[in-house]
């Protein structure tokens, strides 16, 4: 390699002070400022399941609606659960309460700046953990998310595939953290993101714009594409589940799911077990919340981190309302409703 990881570092940073992108959690380059811890790991949680583009107007929402960690804290958790649907993966909102409780019970309402405290927090992750400490508290911390491990097996060319060289990359990683004298150590993690993010991209990097190419051996073999290795992934499994939708004039049969479990806490529609095998159809009344006319309406399908679900959506129309009392009026449930399920209402005709 023709740059030493200190040149390397001082390029990244320079393009960084150019090209950083405008983000609503961010301060601009180069900044002293205080910055808030608590939109720091909020954008963090939010940014791990989904786009930058994607979060942006939640994270508004967010602030707007609960400008403090404290006054999080205090939120109903429908009410957060509500605000989350549409982000995916509804055990982070679940952490995110959480967290927010501890930190203002047990940390007077003041993110801890320490990697280590940050960690026992509810849901921070080393990752999390390292972006607050960096971003927040400009610590020396190694914040390695899928964008930096590409852009660093690059740089390094590592054969080892990923899963196992994780670790590699980590400590690879860690050697551009160590040389940063600069103190810099939240732009450096933000300008490494944002060049995985906009240069170092998954297919057809940018190489001709990137401030470190003497530096990248990806780049000098003729094949970054080829980095990172990764192992041949498992198929996915496929589930499969029956959804009811019951309607009574404008309302609809919709209950808080238990807290445990894949979309805990969210409101949703009442459902069959998930199973490896497809419903006959009239397997419909036995998971059914009540006897009725049950009519297949189509399908939706949904990607969950773990698997594959495809639900068979069900209808009926209750003459009356009857015993049950979770009725909600359809044109409230479309934003309160986690994707699969808003997902299934749109198949019944009510979305
Ligand atoms: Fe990525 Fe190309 Fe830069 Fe190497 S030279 S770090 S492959 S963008």
């Amino acid at each position: 390699m023709s740059m030493s990881p200190r040149s390397l570092r001082q390029n990244l940073l320079r393009w960084y002070d150019a090209n950083a992108r405008d983000l609503p959690w961010r301060r601009p380059p180069g900044s002293t400022a205080a910055i808030d811890p608590y939109r720091v790991w909020l954008s963090e949680v939010m940014l791990q399941q989904t786009t930058t583009a994607h979060a942006a107007p939640y994270f508004h929402a967010f602030t707007a609606r609960w400008p403090t960690v404290e006054d999080l804290a205090r939120a109903d958790d429908p009410a957060v659960m509500a605000a989350w649907a549409g982000l995916g993966y509804y055990a982070r909102a679940r952490n995110l309460l959480a967290c927010a409780r501890a930190v203002a019970s047990q940390h007077g309402g003041r993110f801890p700046r320490e990697e280590a405290q940050l960690r026992s927090l509810p849901g921070l992750g080393p990752y999390t953990a390292a972006a607050v400490a960096a971003i927040a508290f400009d610590a020396p911390a190694v914040v390695v998310d899928g964008n930096v491990e590409r852009v660093v097996s690059r740089l390094y060319a590592v054969e080892k595939p990923l899963p196992n060289a994780k670790e590699s990359l980590r400590a690879l990683t860690a050697g551009l953290v160590a040389v940063g004298a600069d103190g810099r150590h939240g732009d450096f993690a933000q300008a490494m993101m944002d060049l995985g993010a906009t240069v170092c991209r998954p297919k057809a990097p940018v190489c001709g714009a990137c401030p470190v190419r003497s530096a990248c051996q990806a780049y000098a073999q003729g094949r970054p594409e080829d980095f990172p290795v990764k192992l041949k992934k498992a198929t996915t499994p496929q589930k499969y589940g029956l959804v009811f939708i019951l309607r009574c004039g404008n309302a609809v049969l919709a209950e808080t799911r238990p807290d445990r479990g894949l979309l805990g806490g969210m409101l949703g529609f009442p459902t069959s077990p998930w199973r490896d095998t497809p419903f006959a159809e009239d397997e419909a009344e036995i998971f059914a919340p009540m006897r009725a006319a049950w009519r297949m309406a189509g399908e939706v399908n949904h990607v969950f981190t773990h698997f594959r679900l495809q639900l068979t959506v069900l209808t009926a129309e209750a003459p009356s309302r009857g015993s049950h009392n979770t009725w909600h009026e359809r044109v409230r449930l479309q934003t309160a409703l986690p994707t699969v399920f808003a997902k299934a209402l749109k198949v019944a005709g009510g979305g």
